[in-house]
């Protein structure tokens, strides 16, 4: 069973292909909790639940009643297909931690079908969740960005840096890229040397840095240290544009 949580069609806001078209599907569960993102969200039987801006994507004892079990790829294909979109959308998984699912079959089937049918498929993942590749070869054709969490995510160091997880991506995906979220007071307090840490341990791949934020606001406040940051550093800016065109609204 796949646990799909929500699916919308708007444009990329982060990330290499901010501003593309694309569909995205959210699938629920996660390895991790990130509670130092500090994200609150009021679950089905109103009670506050701290996490990251997709807790409700993450948190299965108190969002999963509204999720939608997927037991067969066919379901997903007929959400694509009734949206009549052009016909090789960008498709987005995303989570929650959408590999927790990467040995199911019937997402296997689907993205099958999605790479013959030459769309360009997104992984937005942390990094810590490892593919089989040699079982399942479509995944060498999926697009992977790599958020790797830093300690502003509130999880220990050993559960969310494994190098041996995220170099096997970058060594067999036709395409990756890091993607950092960042803010000011992180920067000024040891972000960016956690930064450079994880990527003397990682395979070359481009580095892509966009400011921390669950909100329009916050985002705002944390633009330009990411910016001169990512000047100083030659990394790319990415702009979270979904969230500052849409602030805290979802399934946009
Ligand atoms: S890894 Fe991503 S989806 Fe999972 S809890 Fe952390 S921020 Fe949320």
């Amino acid at each position: 069973m796949i646990p799909l949580v929500e699916h919308f069609y708007s444009i990329q806001g982060e990330g290499r292909y901010t501003g593309v078209p694309s569909l995205f599907f959210r699938l629920g569960g996660c390895n991790m909790r990130c509670e130092g993102f500090g994200c609150v969200e009021v679950a089905l039987d109103g009670s506050e639940i701290l996490g990251c801006d997709t807790v409700y994507a993450v948190d299965k004892k108190n969002f999963g009643k509204s999720w939608q079990s997927i037991t067969d790829a066919q379901e997903l294909i007929e959400i694509l297909q009734s949206y009549k979109l052009p016909s090789d959308v960008d498709i987005v998984l995303t989570g929650g931690e959408p590999l927790l699912h990467a040995n199911n079959p019937n997402l296997v089937a689907f993205l099958e079908f999605l790479i013959s049918r030459h769309h360009r498929v997104t992984f937005e993942t942390n990094g810590a969740v490892a593919v089989d590749f040699e079982k399942f070869p479509v995944y060498k054709s999926c697009v992977y960005a790599l958020s790797v969490k830093l300690s502003n995510s509130g999880e220990a160091y050993e559960k969310r840096v494994n190098p041996e997880i995220f170099n096997a991506i970058i060594d067999e995906a036709d395409e990756t890229f890091f993607k950092f979220t960042v803010d000011e007071q992180g920067l000024q307090t040891g972000l960016s040397q956690e930064i450079e840490s994880i990527l003397l341990l990682a395979h070359k791949t481009e580095v892509t840095c966009m400011p921390k934020g669950g909100s329009k606001e916050e985002v705002e406040a944390n633009t330009n240290a990411v910016i001169d940051y990512c000047k100083a550093k030659g990394y790319r800016y990415s702009d979270r544009l979904h969230i500052r065109i849409w602030d805290q609204n979802k399934g946009v």
